[in-house]
């Protein structure tokens, strides 16, 4: 379901450590964690640690950070093994079916993927 808009998300919750999370990597700029829900064999959420609503929130100065959790993603794939591949995602917006509004990249993969999605 949909969050509202002011309300602190759980992945700040899960930042701050206050509510609990599998975390497979953390570091000063960004935390990953397996999604509560997988929709894949290894399903991982790598998140920065500052709050960006979504990708339609970032701008330039985000540029460092983004690619940063580009290769977080790229590390956390090999160090889990995924050598047949695997697919990453941003949900964005209410058509992109995001539902928590803390930007968020989706690892996916340890089986073949469809695609395209529905
Ligand atoms: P979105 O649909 O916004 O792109 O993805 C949000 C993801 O966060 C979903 O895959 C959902 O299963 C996951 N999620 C929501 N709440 C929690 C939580 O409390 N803990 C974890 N680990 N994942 C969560």
């Amino acid at each position: 379901e949909e969050e509202s808009a002011d309300e602190m998300t759980i992945f700040k919750k899960i930042i701050d450590k206050e509510i609990p999370a599998d975390i497979v990597y953390e570091d000063d700029q960004c935390l990953a964690f397996r999604d509560v829900n997988p929709q894949a064999p290894v399903h991982v959420l790598v998140i920065p640690k500052r709050e960006i609503r979504s990708l339609a929130d970032v701008v330039e100065t985000d540029r460092e950070l983004l690619g940063h959790l580009l290769v977080v993603a790229s590390r956390i794939a090999a160090k889990l093994h995924l050598h047949d591949g695997y697919r990453t995602v941003i949900n964005c917006g209410a058509h992109g079916g995001q539902t928590v509004h803390h930007l968020h990249i989706h690892l996916l993969g340890g089986r073949n993927l469809d695609w395209p999605p529905g």
